[in-house]
This record gives structure tokens, sequence and C-alpha cells, in this order.
């Protein structure tokens, strides 16, 4: 059997700790996708504006704060994470900018911002060598690309969205006890729901998830079969598969 690829935008949506990021990456380099991580995005905005010592709720600094150049890349093996230049991909994953990114991420003038450069990034792998991108975040089936020709959205029980949030955090060398775990997760789940622009929901014709019961190669396998179902894996070369 020849290679696979992926030929057009796959949006991935949901809550944190339903597996996303890591199966939107294994996905983009199983089909040799670009892979978008729009959180990291809005991670990136975020530490921009811790460092520029603001309130991540002030309406007028944090727009002003966020224009410092926010730099992602799109190759799924190495998504590297840059800030003004400077690689920040481990810093942003820290707490400080854990607790504040829903707020900073809920400013319209923001999300406008980050909205317009995914879009970007997104035309420019389509324009490149690679026909297709995995993009994953809360609202790319709704907002940042409504047109993608498959868009899921992840689902799972808060408690095992904490499980595997708090593994997570361990692996990376970082603290936190399983029940402060789940009061953050639920905490971010009913901040990024309940903003008033672009709030974390399912596009109407999404196919939602459930990864509860499900591990990683799973998900994957799901994925892979609504792709090719729809007709966007294609073996290089060739035609639809
Ligand atoms: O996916 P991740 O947990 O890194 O996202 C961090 C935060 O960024 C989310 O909790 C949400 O507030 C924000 N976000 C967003 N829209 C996206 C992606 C992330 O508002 N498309």
């Amino acid at each position: 059997m020849g290679a696979e690829r992926l030929r057009g935008v796959v949006a991935l949506d949901g809550p944190s700790g339903t597996g996303k990021s890591t199966v939107a990456r294994r996905l983009a380099r199983q089909l040799a996708a670009g892979y978008l991580d729009t959180g990291a995005m809005y991670r990136a905005a975020t530490l921009a504006v811790l460092r520029a010592g603001v309130d991540p709720a002030d309406p007028e600094a944090v727009p002003v704060a966020v224009r410092a150049v926010v730099e992602v890349g799109t190759d799924p093996a190495s998504p590297a994470v840059q800030l003004a230049g400077e690689d920040v991909a481990v810093e942003i994953r820290g707490e400080p900018v854990t607790s504040a990114v829903s707020a900073v991420s809920a400013h319209p003038e923001v999300r406008q911002r980050l909205v317009d450069q995914q879009r970007r990034i997104i035309a420019s792998v389509l324009a490149s060598g690679r026909q297709g991108i995995v993009v994953e975040g809360r609202d790319i089936g709704t907002v940042v690309a409504p047109e993608a020709p498959l868009k899921v959205y992840l689902t799972a029980s808060a408690q095992v969205r904490a499980r595997r949030r708090g593994n997570q955090d361990r692996r990376a060398g970082r603290g936190g006890d399983q029940a402060s775990t789940l009061v953050a997760v639920q905490r971010r789940d009913e901040l990024d729901s309940g903003r008033v622009t672009s709030p974390l929901r399912p596009a109407e014709d999404a196919v939602v998830l459930d990864t509860t019961e499900l591990d990683v190669p799973g998900v994957l396998t799901a994925l892979r079969r609504l792709a090719t179902e729809r007709g966007l894996v294609e073996l290089a070369g060739g035609g639809p598969r």
C-alpha cells in the first residue's frame, strides 16, 4: 500500500483533556499533513500579556499587549511556538499561562487577530507541498474554518479529562493533584463555553466523538475512518482511497 495523504482541512475542536493535541499531531503525521495548534497561539498571546504586566481582564491593555508577534510552526513532528522570536513552547504550558488564557482569549480583538492569522497559516499550508492540515482548537469548525470538509468535536467526561491532563502535567514535570486539576479543567470549560465571542461548542455539522472509553489509537482509527469516508485520504500520487 502506498503512503496516504490528507487533502483539505480537518477541524478538531473540544475542551481540554479530550486527547485533541495528541491525536491531531499523530493524524497529521500519518497523513503527511500540516498541523496547527491554535491553543498554543492563545497561550503565547497570554504570555505576552503576563510579561507586559497587564491584567488579563483589561479590555484596553490586552489587545495592545497581544500585538507582540506570535509564530507557530505547522510541522507535526516539531510544532514550534515563538513569541517575538523566542522559543516559548515550554513556558506557555505552565500554570500562570494556563490560569490566564481563558480570560485573554475571551477578548474579541484578540480572537479577531489570531483567527485572521490562523486563516493565513491554513491557506499557506494548503498552497504549499502539503495538501491537507489538521487544525485543533475551540472554534475551528464554527469560526476559523467553517467550510472544512470534516469537523470533529471531541468530548470526554470531566473526570477522565482531568486524569489525562494530570498525567500530561506529571510527564512534563509539573505538579498538581487530581482534585485541583479537575477544578481547573472545569473552570476553563465554563469560561470557554460561556464567553460571548466564539464560545466553545460543536459546529452544527460536526461529528461528536466521545473519547471517554477510547485510547489514542482508538480515536485515531475513528478519525481516519471519517476522513476516508469523506474522500479526504488519497494515496500519494493517486486518487481517493
Ligand atoms: O488547547 P489549549 O488547552 O492549549 O487551549 C488553551 C486555551 O486557549 C483554551 O482554554 C481557550 O481559552 C483558548 N483557545 C481558544 N480558541 C481556540 C484554541 C484555544 O479560545 N481555538
